[in-house]
């Protein structure tokens, strides 16, 4: 089964594609890790896409659709969650031809619904380990007061660069005009199904785990 995770920055889609790995086996295919790692790794593509995205703007297609397709080649089977991708109408198109090349087919699109102002307190209160990429946040779900990470018991907590105000507002700005077309086209391809991402953690992997069983 491959499925995409869709919804603004903070929806959830992180912590979800985590759980679903865990308890599904499946594999979490994230272009924002792909790209923070070609920017810690100081690769050409690394410094080239390093200022775009501290400004939060999209990074371009040719250049997320070449790290999917890698990725894609280089996994033998299916069963990927696709966490951030597509977020173009180009994207989603070069998405369905890879599946097609593969012999592998979309089987569900879940939209992770929040407000823009749940999104402003979510991220600027995010943090993740730097180890294992669980994902915490200073109000609902801090750090603990150890200093280790509860699941790996690593001590590097990071945040993001771009979790601040003014590449949020870009970044929810990218997400209207280019992303949030795409829940018009899955809809209308009859694969959306909307969650309300503003739930608990477990109510949400319920919800999505009854769209997927279906
Ligand atoms: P994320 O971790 O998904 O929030 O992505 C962090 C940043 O990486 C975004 O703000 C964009 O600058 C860039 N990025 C990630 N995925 C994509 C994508 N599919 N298309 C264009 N830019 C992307």
């Amino acid at each position: 089964m491959n499925i995409i995770l869709l919804g603004p920055p903070g929806a959830g889609k992180g912590t979800q594609a985590h759980h679903l790995v865990e308890s599904r086996d499946m594999i979490q295919l994230s272009t924002g890790d792909m790209l923070r790692a070609a920017k810690d790794s100081g690769s050409d593509m690394g410094r080239i896409v390093a200022d775009v995205m501290a400004r939060g703007d999209l990074v371009t297609d040719e250049i997320v659709i070449g790290l999917i397709r890698e990725q894609l080649q280089a996994e033998q089977k299916g069963g990927f969650i696709f966490d951030g991708f597509p977020r173009t109408l180009a994207q989603a198109d070069a998405l369905a031809d890879l599946l097609e090349e593969m012999g592998e087919t979309l089987e569900a699109v879940i939209e992770l619904r929040v407000d823009d102002e749940a999104l402003v307190q979510r991220i600027t209160a995010r943090s993740t380990c730097g180890n294992c990429g669980e994902v915490y946040n200073d109000m609902t779900k801090p750090w603990p007061a150890d200093g280790k990470c509860a699941k790996c018991g690593s001590t590097d907590v990071r945040r993001r660069a771009d979790d601040n105000e003014d590449a949020l507002r870009n970044r929810l700005m990218e997400y209207y005009k280019k992303t949030s077309p795409l829940l018009g086209y899955y809809y209308a391809h009859g694969q959306l199904t909307s969650v309300d991402g503003l739930a608990e953690i477990n109510v949400v992997q319920a919800e999505i785990a009854k769209a997927l069983d279906k």
